[in-house]
């Protein structure tokens, strides 16, 4: 099973990913994550991604495309995956579409977390990232049981340099303007679903299984 999730920074696209990767017993492949990893290891590639990340800007796509195309020819993918945050411009998508039309395969599903602006920001205040291992939480939904700590690795929890509201603002921007086509795009190909991503987390996941079946 192939899956694509599509949704505003903070609708709960890595909080949902994380789930049904369990669930379904595939790989949770998240370019921010990637990029991330990069920045704290220091690659060139990380310096690259950085001074956009910090701007709320989106990476280009030439840094980005190859690096999911690479990750997928991995073994682990073989029985499927799900993208979160890739794509999110429409030239990755299509990248994306050749790249598996060349194996004469393609995406099973498009879900998108549908969450209003309006609640963006607060959601996007209260998120607290793991420097250790990337798990999420957020300080009045879904608060660490150890506190400042993450409860899979123990390591510190932070506020993310772009998760601040000034940067918010503008990645919700960026959103509107390159990332939203994708909802018509994937429309057009038959394979959206949406859900409303103001429920309580729990019950977001179960509107996803719903439609992707036991
Ligand atoms: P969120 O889930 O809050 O939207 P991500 O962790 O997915 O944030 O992404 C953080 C940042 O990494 C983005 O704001 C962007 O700068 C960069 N990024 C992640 N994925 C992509 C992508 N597919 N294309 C371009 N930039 C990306
Ligand atoms: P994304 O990957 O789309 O940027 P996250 O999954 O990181 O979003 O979620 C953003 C923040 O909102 C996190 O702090 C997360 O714990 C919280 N969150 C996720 N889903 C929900 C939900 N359904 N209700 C309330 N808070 C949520
Ligand atoms: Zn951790």
């Amino acid at each position: 099973m192939k899956i694509v999730m599509l949704g505003a920074p903070g609708a709960g696209k890595g909080t949902q990913a994380k789930m049904i990767a369990s669930k379904y017993q595939i790989p949770h492949i998240s370019t921010g994550d990637i990029f991330r990893a990069n920045i704290k290891n220091g690659t060139e590639l990380g310096k690259k991604a950085k001074s956009y990340m910090d701007q709320g800007l989106l990476v280009p796509d030439e840094l980005t495309v190859d690096l999911v195309i690479d990750r997928l020819a991995n073994d682990d993918c073989k029985n499927g995956y799900i993208l979160d945050g890739f794509p999110r411009t429409i030239p990755q998508a299509e990248a994306l579409d050749a790249a598996l039309a060349k194996l004469g395969e393609k995406m099973d599903y498009a879900i998108d977390v549908d969450v209003p602006d309006e609640n963006i920001v607060s959601r996007m205040s209260g998120r607290r990232a793991c420097t250790g291992c990337g798990a999420t939480y957020h300080i009045v939904y879904n608060p660490s049981k150890k506190g400042d700590c993450c409860e899979v690795c123990g390591e510190k929890l932070i506020l993310r340099d772009d998760d601040k509201p000034e940067t918010v603002q503008k990645r919700l921007n960026v959103y509107h303007e390159q990332t939203q086509p994708l909802i018509d795009y994937y429309t057009k190909q038959g394979i959206l679903k949406a859900v409303d991503g103001t429920q309580d987390m729990n019950d977001v996941f179960t509107a996803i299984t719903n439609i992707l079946g036991a």
